[in-house]
């Protein structure tokens, strides 16, 4: 009796769990296997240099990182979607308005596909540091939000991030994580490089590979 039960409940796990998830995810029936595979990046350290320890607070004070716009280009060939999610309370702040900040990923968007690269969508926490929002990092709010909209495969994709808080966020969204920079910020990551070009290389060439290919999970 025992056996036969714990056999029965498996089988019907396996059997309806496809179906309900094809039914949540797919109500037309055309797309449910085109998941795909994204690299989160955060911004300032990562795309760009921060101004001292603040961020720029205008397009004229964005500063691209050495290979960083060449390698969400890598990225996009290699199949990923590339976000970025950034904390911007500045804003809230009353450092820069709404405005400054598109303007700034205005010319980040510029920069990038200056290098032929994309970045799909920029995600930033307005909020003050303080209002415990479900965006701000080291909450995963904006990676998930992000992954709901364009069909994001998290456990197959990337948090890239210069700060452990970046990190946090990846590991609650349930990512891979990896910390870029000079080896002084102490991380939980799974990988720790130098820069983004670094990273993207070692996405692309070593962990990448081993994942399910683009646009099927059998
Ligand atoms: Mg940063
Ligand atoms: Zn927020």
């Amino acid at each position: 009796m025992q056996k036969h039960g714990t056999y029965y409940v498996l089988r019907l796990y396996s059997i309806s769990f496809p179906l309900v998830r094809l039914r949540e995810k797919n109500p037309k029936g055309s797309d449910y296997f085109m998941e795909h595979r994204a690299v989160f990046l955060d911004r300032d350290g990562v795309l760009n240099r921060s101004i001292g320890k603040r961020p720029p607070n205008t397009p004229e004070e964005l500063e691209m990182l050495p290979g960083a716009a060449k390698a969400v280009k890598e990225l996009n060939d290699a199949g990923f979607k590339v976000f970025v999610v950034t904390n911007q309370g500045g804003v809230a702040l009353g450092y820069m308005t709404k405005e400054d900040l598109e303007a700034i990923h205005a010319r980040l968007q510029e920069e990038v596909a200056r290098e032929g690269g994309v970045i799909h969508e920029i995600a930033a926490c307005t909020h003050r540091p303080w209002a415990k929002c479900n965006c701000r990092k080291p909450k995963p709010g904006m990676l998930i939000q992000l992954a709901r909209r364009h069909k994001i495969d998290l456990e197959n994709s990337f948090m890239v991030g210069d700060r452990e808080m970046d990190i946090l966020a990846g590991q609650g969204a349930g990512t891979t994580t990896i910390l870029v920079g000079d080896g002084e910020e102490e991380t939980t990551a799974d990988y720790a490089v130098a820069d983004l070009a670094e990273a993207a290389r070692l996405i692309i060439e070593q962990l990448g590979p081993q994942l399910p290919p683009q646009g099927g999970k059998s």
